[in-house]
């Protein structure tokens, strides 16, 4: 993998993560049998992503400036969420990112005319995604020797909704140059395999999932706790 890097304010671009789709996993979510006649058909697929396909990553560490009750100022920049602001209690660092399954997937998945094989394109850009996810992950942890890393994503929680996305996108910089991610009037990005959000060291893994109610949600990660909002986040009296 290659790397560019600036001084400070530290800012890392990760462009060159490798993509290889484990293509057990993609049958299992397909639920495509061993002997189905569209293996070879996806395989297809499969190489001409994993030749195009550009996964790629940017963060930057912020300083965490001041706090109030419902809030945190990271490098004079106000974020607004109780949440976020009790989850980095015990740091005063925390890293701003957004990770993409990149443009070129997004532009060879809008090409493919085939209903079928559009919906396969979908999951194998989710894919990448992950993929760029967890080099930006596993990247902070090596290189900050953290332990336990968890995130906040704008949206995924009432407390910090969507509309934060000004926040992340502020903070970062030129996200749409430096790996092709733009945030649209809606606060949604382009392309649409992105993420968006801080992460920061913990002791105990947070989710957003274990403070949200939404039931089948394929991408739940934790069990909804309904008495952690009050236990862990609720201001005292
Ligand atoms: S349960 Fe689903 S909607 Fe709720 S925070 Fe987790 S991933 Fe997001």
């Amino acid at each position: 993998m290659t790397t560019s890097q600036s001084q400070a304010p530290f800012l890392k671009v990760l462009r060159n993560i490798p993509f290889q789709v484990d293509r057990a996993i993609l049958r299992q979510q397909l639920r495509l049998k061993p002997n189905s006649h569209h293996l070879i058909e996806l395989d297809c697929l499969i190489e001409q992503a994993q030749t195009i396909g550009k996964p790629k990553a940017m963060v930057r560490m912020v300083n965490v400036d001041d706090k109030g009750e419902n809030w945190v100022q990271l490098d004079g920049r106000r974020l607004h969420s109780r949440v976020l602001r009790v989850n980095l209690e015990e740091t005063q660092r925390a890293f701003i990112f957004v990770a993409t399954a990149g443009l070129e997937l997004e532009s060879w998945s809008k090409s493919i005319t085939d209903l079928l094989q559009r919906f396969w394109a979908d999951a194998i850009q989710e894919l990448a995604l992950e993929t760029a996810r967890r080099a930006l992950h596993e990247y902070l942890v090596q290189r900050f020797h953290l332990g336990l890393l968890s995130e906040m994503h704008p949206g995924s929680l009432d407390d910090w909704p969507l509309h934060a996305q000004d926040d992340v996108f502020a903070l970062l910089g030129d996200v749409k140059g430096e790996i092709g991610v733009s945030m649209t009037e809606s606060k949604l990005m382009h392309p649409v395999k992105s993420v968006s959000g801080i992460a920061f060291a913990t002791q105990t893994h947070f989710t957003s999932c274990q403070l949200c109610p939404r039931e089948n949600c394929r991408a739940r990660q934790a069990p909804f706790e309904a008495d952690l909002f009050e236990k862990r986040y609720t201001l005292s009296k």
